[in-house]
């Protein structure tokens, strides 16, 4: 079964092991398969594309690696510290995250 991730696409990430341990991004994408997050501008990889019809000239394209969800903590938007995440079921019985921190929704 595929692990429940605690950060989604779109979300501010702080990563907090790993080579990259320190940078902040916004995750592009998040694949749920195999617990992992894309996260703009950490772990970049350089890579040379051949030429296509497109890029008739080819060239080095840089293209972010996934790297294990459970190295990125999220950011919590209402006051910015690198959080865990708790859940919060609404009135309107929607399930929301919380700041651990500040106990803000998160979701908004
Ligand atoms: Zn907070």
């Amino acid at each position: 079964m595929a692990p429940k991730m605690h950060v989604k696409a779109g979300d501010k990430v702080k990563v907090i092991a790993g080579k990259d341990k320190g940078k902040e991004g916004k995750i592009l994408s998040v694949v749920t398969s195999s617990g992992r997050v894309i996260v703009e501008g950490v772990s970049v990889a350089k890579r040379h594309q051949r030429p296509t019809q497109q890029m008739p000239q080819g060239g080095i394209i840089e293209k972010e690696a996934a790297i294990a969800g459970s190295n990125v903590m999220l950011v919590c938007p209402a006051c910015g510290a690198a959080t865990r995440v708790g859940h919060k079921i609404l009135d309107n019985g929607t399930k929301v995250r919380v700041c651990k921190k500040c106990n803000e929704v998160v979701d908004k």
